[in-house]
């Protein structure tokens, strides 16, 4: 493992992984570092939002993320024991140019963690697990050394 970076991103969550694609992408030297020996194993965030959508796009795995996943399901509502109603969990808006993706679709957060780490390996980038970040020392310059 190198021991020199430009960036160290810390965390390698959604977030770490997708500044890494972004910074892979742009061919800037940087690793990830995660603490944990592997990605996380659970689902929090499972509804990926329009925006988000719009954002996997740009960074290259939309496909990968819709193959993954699907709409919503409807929302039910149950009374002694017996399904008496369902709903739309969402009102979908028009889809537009500006706008393409009109509610959440619907993916594990483990399997997006491994769409994006897999797009990140392709790109060239690199994730060091087992890593945690324990102290920053900053600099006076703000020159890009040290
Ligand atoms: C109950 C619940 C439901 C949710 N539902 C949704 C949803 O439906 N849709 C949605 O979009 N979002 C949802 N979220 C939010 C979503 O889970 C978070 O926004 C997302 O996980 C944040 O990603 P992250 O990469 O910023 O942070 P995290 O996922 O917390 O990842 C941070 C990573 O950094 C690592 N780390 C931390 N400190 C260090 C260190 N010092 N050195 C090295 N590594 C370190 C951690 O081990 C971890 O892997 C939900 C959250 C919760 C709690």
């Amino acid at each position: 493992m190198a021991l020199h970076t430009d960036v160290l991103v810390v965390g390698a969550g959604p977030s770490g992984l997708a500044l890494g694609i972004d910074l892979a992408r742009r061919g800037v030297d940087a690793l990830v570092v995660e603490k944990a020996s592997g990605l996380f194993p659970g689902s929090r965030g499972k509804g990926i939002q329009p925006r988000t959508m719009e954002v996997f796009d740009d960074l290259g795995v939309l496909d990968a993320i819709q193959a993954a996943g699907s709409a919503y399901p409807v929302g039910m509502i149950w009374q002694d024991g017996r399904r008496v109603a369902e709903h739309s969990m969402f009102d979908p808006a028009e889809a537009s140019e500006d706008s393409p993706y009109t509610e959440p679709w619907m993916v594990p957060q483990w399997r997006t963690q491994e769409i994006l780490l897999a797009r990140l390996e392709e790109l060239g980038g690199r994730v060091a697990f087992g890593r945690e970040v324990t102290g920053l020392a900053q600099n006076g310059e703000q020159d890009g050394e040290g």
